[in-house]
């Protein structure tokens, strides 16, 4: 850790989660002096924004971060909470960064002469070259819906939520089917405790499929070696993630399966008023369009298995067990009992800190592989920065790679023209 900070550097690395953990361990490697800027502590999301029960999705054996793989005794398992944060702790210990905690960058700027000035709230230093490691998951994003809900009714983020003990008595309302809202909802669900789901256009894939995990399968269809650069996945990088769990020891989120054992689905919200939560009445289709997209995964599966001849156990397709009998469009929340409201409704990036004209239209920044066009400027550890993996354990340390390496050609060709500006 740093205690202090120099008036320049060659980098620096704004957020120290595994992101720019990865980035620092490549700059030690090729001897770049640098700081990485971390606004709470590093890595702290996995400590801070998750759930008591919260587990990898992913298996373990996807955990790859640079020079520290996973390597305990379950690589086809889904390590819980405390095992996350011990993996990562390792890591943290294992790089030893030189990481200035609390401390929150407010603006990165070009300067007229070339570099940076990075201003953080421990005071403003230069450098030569930036990378940008603060996530997508920078703010939770709620509705403003929310602020007409009644004052007796508890809300909270995704981020916020710990346990169904810690919500007071009565229905939950859980909003967004993505993995969180799943998750969380089936959390509840087991507690026994009264859900009701608003649902979304979340797709859904199956854990085991022909006697593996769909992860296993998908790895050897060379699922996760596919790239952006590939036609028609420019787009994936806003796509919501598949639900599914790997809670004790992995399995299928079904929706079907809870409203058939009482917790009640809705279509996406569209509002509240009168204490009532409005929906649309697309419950059914949300519902199908989840199954068609499981289908179609174990079907590509299906198709491998046949073209390689191996020998696996039968599939079939997932039919209904549940169809919705009406669509419902609005609920009274006081009337229904419900008295907390958890918003699974994803986060938003905070880049209000880059003064940097990099971004496209939708907010993503404009870059290949993290190098972006403004020469020194690079960004690391976004959903489909690169390959599915680049936003996860699996994929974030070769993009750290080939971002260091790039940049450390860039710092290379600095040196020459700085003599030459100098007179040298
Ligand atoms: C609920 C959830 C479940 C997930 N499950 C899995 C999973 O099963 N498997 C998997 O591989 N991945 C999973 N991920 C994805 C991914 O692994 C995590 O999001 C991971 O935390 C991303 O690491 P990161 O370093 O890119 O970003 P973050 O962990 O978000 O780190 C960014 C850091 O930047 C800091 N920061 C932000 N702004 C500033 C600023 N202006 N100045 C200084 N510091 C700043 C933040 O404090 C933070 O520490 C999950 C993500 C979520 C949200």
């Amino acid at each position: 850790m740093l205690h202090y900070l120099k008036q320049h550097y060659s980098t620096v690395v704004i957020g120290g989660g595994q992101a720019g953990l990865s980035a620092s361990h490549y700059l030690k490697t090729h001897g770049i002096d640098h700081v990485v800027f971390e606004k709470k502590t590093v890595a702290h999301k996995w400590k801070d924004e998750r759930w008591d029960a919260f587990c990898l999705v992913t298996p373990n054996w996807q955990c790859q971060l640079p020079d520290h793989p996973y390597d305990g005794e379950d690589p086809h398992g889904f390590m819980v909470k405390d095992q996350i944060i011990a993996y990562v702790d390792h890591f943290v210990k294992k790089v030893d960064a030189p990481v200035l905690e609390g401390t929150s960058v407010t603006s990165v700027e070009k300067m007229a002469g070339g570099g940076f000035t990075v201003e953080t709230s421990a005071g403003t230093v230069t450098a030569d070259s930036v990378v940008l490691a603060t996530s997508l998951y920078s703010r939770p994003a709620v509705p403003r819906a929310a602020e007409r809900l009644s004052d007796s009714i508890i809300q909270i983020h995704t981020a916020d939520y710990r346990n169904p003990a810690q919500l007071p008595e009565g229905a939950v309302m859980v909003v967004g089917s993505g993995q969180s809202g799943c998750q969380i909802a089936e959390d509840l669900h087991l507690a026994g405790r009264k859900v009701h789901m608003v649902t979304g256009n979340a797709p859904r894939c199956a854990r085991f499929y022909r006697g593996r995990d769909v992860v296993d399968w998908l790895a050897d269809v060379g699922q996760y070696d596919i790239t952006v650069a590939h036609e028609g996945m420019t787009k994936k990088k806003h796509d919501t993630n598949h639900y599914l769990t790997g809670r004790d020891g992995g399995r299928d989120i079904d929706l079907r399966k809870f409203a058939l054992e009482g917790m009640e689905l809705y279509g996406r919200m569209e509002g509240v008023a009168n204490g009532k939560m409005l929906f649309a009445a697309n419950l059914k289709s949300n519902l199908d369009n989840a199954d068609r997209v499981y289908n179609g995964i174990n079907g590509l599966i299906d198709r491998y298995i046949a073209e390689k001849g191996i020998d696996a156990p039968a599939g079939s397709p997932y039919l209904p067990l549940w169809e919705p009998e009406c669509e419902p469009t609005e609920l009274d929340l006081a009337h229904e009992g419900v008295t907390s409201v958890i918003w699974a409704t994803g986060f938003t990036p905070d880049w209000s800190y880059v003064g940097l004209p990099i971004f496209d239209g939708t907010g993503y920044p404009v870059q290949q592989r993290g190098v972006t066009g403004i020469d020194g400027i690079y960004v690391l550890g976004l959903p489909w920065l690169w390959t599915w993996g680049s936003g996860r354990f699996l994929a974030v340390g070769k993009d750290a790679e080939h971002v260091v390496t790039h940049l450390t050609g860039y710092l290379g060709g600095l040196q020459p023209a700085l003599k030459q500006m100098a007179g040298r």
